[in-house]
């Protein structure tokens, strides 16, 4: 195991034992005495012993939400004492320095939203990224093959001075990682995957005192994890991604369907930097242009499957044309600026006066191609007793807005908030009522951003006369009418937690 805390977990029987069965309403100090013994050493290395250990929150993924959270209780006052353990085997987690400036930047990137952004800064995580390659952006520019219509957005609209930031993954995970790696905090990273957990165990009790039948919260999660260890816990959260195991276990049920599309993406080079986030509707799926810093974009076009492998395997100079074309002429033509609609200019906001710009060129492909393929999936209960969802695990979205990771960061703000809010009042943060608050929360927030993202999906999938006129409708009014126009950029930045018509 790697712990990212130097702290010592070699207390007595009788602090461990006093501790964990502390309510969790009581003050900060006695959540210290919460500490697990897991701090077995093996070449070198903490690991779990294969008795079973105990902690307060166990977060099954350690991916860039399951970080998010971990370093969110960390940093506030009523839960940074809490015994965080997260479970995870990816090795980036144990490599304290991922990122290597002098290497393109990675295929795999998010676009983070001013909200984003701002929870970054609360949890003390965003000076970091600032210090890695990102790429703050300032104008979106939206528009279709069908030449009818467009749309220019620009932070100034809404008074900002930016609508978003493109960033790799692996510098938000290591931002989140080396965060709480310059923490006292109780938080451990165990290297390994869960394999069978159950909910509201009776735990026996043991001669350590690890979980005694003393204990007034002995109804607790066990945890077997693919090492053979185990552990207990007052709440699991699961953070492992759209395939989650955790949801899988608790009998949580989803709904969903495959868009029969599959996201091509990869990191391209232009002769001069970009600034802007481009995005044109194609007849098989949008394809988006992101800045990620110096001379550098992200490329993510969707596609059919039977296209994406074309794609994938074609030449890189092939595919560089290809790309070019997308964004240029290819398919249809470039939208005019005279306005076919214009009863809709009911009033000018900053950048309505904004012509359409053809996006820079590109000039070399500097990545290897990845494909994904995209579906739409939702959890009908994020919570149940003794466990909760969060990210990817609790709901997948189509790619074509970027709101995945922003929409699981929003989860694990809320979550812990809702623990704190728990803690506060002298609740068991593993109790379905405390759960429930966050799932109300979240899922009505998370249902309206997947609703808006499938219908765009499913506007731009036809290609009908009066429909193309609609499509074509929309894009006039939200570039031409002021109030719309705000109320979109204020949605999509997060700082609006549903649409204006909600
Ligand atoms: C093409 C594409 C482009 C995207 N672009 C954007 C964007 O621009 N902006 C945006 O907001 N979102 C974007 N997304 C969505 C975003 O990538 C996801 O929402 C995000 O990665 C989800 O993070 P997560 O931590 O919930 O899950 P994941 O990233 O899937 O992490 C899950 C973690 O759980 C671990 N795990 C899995 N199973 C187990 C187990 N049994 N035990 C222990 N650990 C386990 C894994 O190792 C992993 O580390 C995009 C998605 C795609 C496909």
């Amino acid at each position: 195991m790697y712990r990212i805390v130097a702290r010592s977990f070699g207390g007595s029987k009788r602090f461990l034992h006093k501790g964990f069965c502390s309510t969790a309403g009581q003050q900060a100090s006695n959540f210290t005495a919460c500490q697990s013994s897991h701090s077995h050493e093996q070449n070198g290395k903490p690991s779990l012993s294969s008795d079973p250990k105990q902690c307060d929150v166990a977060i099954v993924g350690g991916g860039m939400v399951g970080m998010a959270l971990a370093c969110s209780l960390a940093t506030s006052p009523l839960t940074e004492k809490l015994n965080v353990v997260i479970i995870d085997s990816n090795p980036a987690l144990q490599n304290k320095n991922l990122i290597n400036s002098d290497d393109p930047p990675d295929a795999r990137v998010s676009t983070v939203t001013p909200a984003t952004i701002s929870f970054f800064k609360d949890v003390g995580a965003w000076d970091y990224v600032e210090q890695h390659r990102h790429a703050y952006f300032d104008t979106m520019q939206v528009w279709d093959y069908t030449g009818l219509g467009y749309t220019r957005y620009k932070a100034r609209d809404v008074n900002k001075e930016v609508l978003g930031c493109v960033v790799e993954n692996k510098v938000l995970l290591s931002a989140l990682l080396s965060r709480i790696q310059n923490m006292k905090t109780l938080t451990s990273i165990y290297p390994s995957k869960l394999a069978t957990m159950k909910l509201n165990v009776s735990s026996a009790s043991k001669e350590d005192g690890t979980v005694g039948e003393a204990c007034p919260h002995k109804q607790l999660a066990k945890l077997e994890l693919s090492d053979g260890s185990s552990l207990y816990t007052k709440l699991v959260v699961g953070a492992d991604g759209g395939k989650s195991r955790v949801r899988e276990l608790a009998g949580l049920r989803t709904t969903g369907w495959s868009y029969s599309q599959n996201a091509i993406i990869c990191t391209v080079e232009h002769s001069k930097e970009n600034h802007c986030a481009w995005q044109r509707f194609l007849p098989s799926g949008p394809i988006a242009l992101l800045p990620i810093g110096d001379t550098f974009s992200n490329i993510v076009w969707t596609m059919t499957p039977k296209e994406a492998s074309d794609f994938k395997s074609m030449t890189e100079d092939e595919f560089v044309v290809a790309v070019n074309h997308a964004l240029d002429y290819g398919y249809g033509p470039h939208p005019g600026s005279s306005n076919i609609f214009p009863w809709l200019r009911l009033d000018a906001a900053s950048s309505v006066n904004e012509a359409f710009e053809i996006p820079p060129k590109v000039v070399k492909l500097s990545s290897e191609r990845m494909m994904f393929p995209l579906s739409l999936m939702h959890a009908k209960d994020y919570a149940a007793k003794r466990v909760v969802l969060v990210g990817d695990a609790a709901h997948t979205v189509h790619p074509l807005a970027g709101q995945g990771v922003n929409l699981g960061f929003g989860d694990a703000m809320a979550l812990s908030r809702i623990i704190s809010e728990g803690i506060a009042v002298g609740s068991d943060i593993g109790e379905v009522p405390l759960l429930k608050r966050y799932e109300t929360d979240r899922k009505a927030a998370n249902l309206a951003m997947m609703a808006i993202l499938d219908g765009f999906q499913k506007a731009y999938s036809v290609d009908f006369g009066p429909l193309n006129i609609l499509r074509a409708a929309a894009f006039h009014g939200a570039q031409y009418i002021k109030p719309l126009k705000k109320s979109i950029i204020a949605y999509a930045s997060g700082e609006q937690k549903f649409p204006f018509f909600l």
